[in-house]
């Protein structure tokens, strides 16, 4: 009975999607046009990211005090994190932005959880991505996560957390999805079952009702 729990972490876990809100706040033309580029299907999520990014030059210390200050973890992250370590569910945030950014985010909320990213350079010109190796996929087309997340889950059966355009291939092939934003205007539309959350407190009991245990 061991279970994968994979949990997008923008907009998910945290309550902010971290980078849009950075690129926001630094860089806004260039988060607008790379943000309307993505929606109109002209470009792929990870040209998105690098664009919105390219030309911020805050150092990582500003980033990171911006982030920590203004983004939170969804309520009842910890009570789900208990219940997964009672219950043999191994919870790993499974994102498409930055892993030093989300363990700085993380650890100032008192979390300390894996994470699977991207990672960012900071530099004079910009800021830059170093993509994290992820296979192109035969269901979507991008380099999404959704053969990363089989690949972690080793044949174990998979939950999935999302909300959003990253989320949308790998929560399909997830056996219980719990959604929210646009990732239920996608499952809905594709005929997909989903558990909505807006916290953690309701990923704890949706786990619990497929298990069968108390939450
Ligand atoms: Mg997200
Ligand atoms: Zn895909």
């Amino acid at each position: 009975m061991s279970i994968l729990l994979a949990i997008d972490f923008d907009g998910t876990l945290a309550t902010h999607d971290t980078v849009d809100w950075f690129s926001a706040r630094w860089a806004p033309e260039d988060f607008e046009a790379a943000d309307q580029a993505l929606a109109n299907g002209e470009i792929t999520l990870d040209a998105c990211l690098a664009q919105q990014i390219a030309n911020i030059t805050a150092t990582r210390e500003e980033i990171i005090s911006f982030l920590v200050d203004t983004v939170a973890i969804r309520p009842g992250a910890r009570e789900l994190f208990a219940f997964c370590a009672e219950h043999d569910i191994e919870p790993i945030v499974v994102s498409a932005g930055f892993e030093s950014l989300i363990h700085a985010i993380l650890q100032a909320h008192g979390f300390d959880l894996p994470v699977s990213a991207h990672e960012v350079e900071f530099g004079p010109e910009g800021m830059r991505v170093r993509f994290r190796e992820r296979a192109l996929c035969d269901h979507c087309g991008e380099r999404c996560k959704r053969d990363e997340v089989a690949k972690l889950a080793a044949g174990r059966r998979v939950a999935y957390v999302g909300d959003g355009y990253s989320d949308l291939c790998a929560a399909e092939e997830a056996e219980v999805r719990f959604a929210r934003a646009s990732l239920i205007t996608h499952l809905e539309r594709e005929g997909f079952s989903y558990v909505p959350f807006e916290n953690m407190h309701d990923v704890r009991i949706g786990l619990a009702d497929a298990l069968g245990v108390a939450p």
